[in-house]
C-alpha cells in the first residue's frame, strides 16, 4: 500500500517536473484552444504508461482537458479551435485534434470537412494509432 502511494507521488512529481518544458513549448498558451493568461496543466494523453513519457503530455487549460476527459458531452462552439490546432507543429498537438475530430465528425459536419483536409503525416499517424 504505501509503496503504491509512493510510486503515485513519484510518477505525479515526475509529470509536474514535464510543466517547464511543456511551458517552454506551448510558449504557456494552452495547447489546444491557444487561450493565454490560464492556468495550465500537464495533460497525458491515453494511454497512460507506467513510467510518464514527456512525448505523451499536453500543456492544457481546464477547458481543454474537461472537453478530453468527456469528448461527449463537449458543446459544438468549444470545439472550433480543433480547426486550427489541427495544423499544430507539435506532433502530439496536431494528433490530438484529429482524434476529437474523429470522434465528433458525425455529430458536425464542419468536422468531417476539416478531417477531408487534414494532413497527416506519418508522426502523426503513429502516435494516433496509440490513441485509439
Ligand atoms: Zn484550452
Amino acid at each position: 500500500m504505501a509503496k503504491g502511494l509512493d510510486k503515485h507521488m513519484e510518477r505525479k512529481s515526475i509529470v509536474t517536473s514535464f510543466g517547464k518544458d511543456l511551458a517552454r513549448r506551448s510558449k504557456s498558451t494552452c495547447e489546444l484552444c491557444g487561450t493565454k493568461n490560464v492556468k495550465l496543466s500537464v495533460y497525458e494523453v491515453p494511454p497512460v504508461e507506467e513510467e510518464p513519457v514527456f512525448e505523451n503530455c499536453l500543456f492544457l487549460c481546464d477547458d481543454c482537458i474537461k472537453i478530453l476527459n468527456n469528448i461527449k458531452k463537449s458543446q459544438e462552439n468549444e470545439l472550433r479551435f480543433l480547426g486550427d490546432s489541427m495544423w499544430s507543429e507539435v506532433p502530439l498537438v496536431k494528433a490530438t485534434s484529429i482524434y476529437v475530430l474523429e470522434q465528433i465528425k458525425d455529430r458536425y459536419h464542419w468536422a468531417n470537412e476539416m478531417l477531408e483536409n487534414a494532413y497527416l503525416d506519418e508522426e502523426t499517424l503513429e502516435i494516433l494509432g496509440r490513441i485509439k
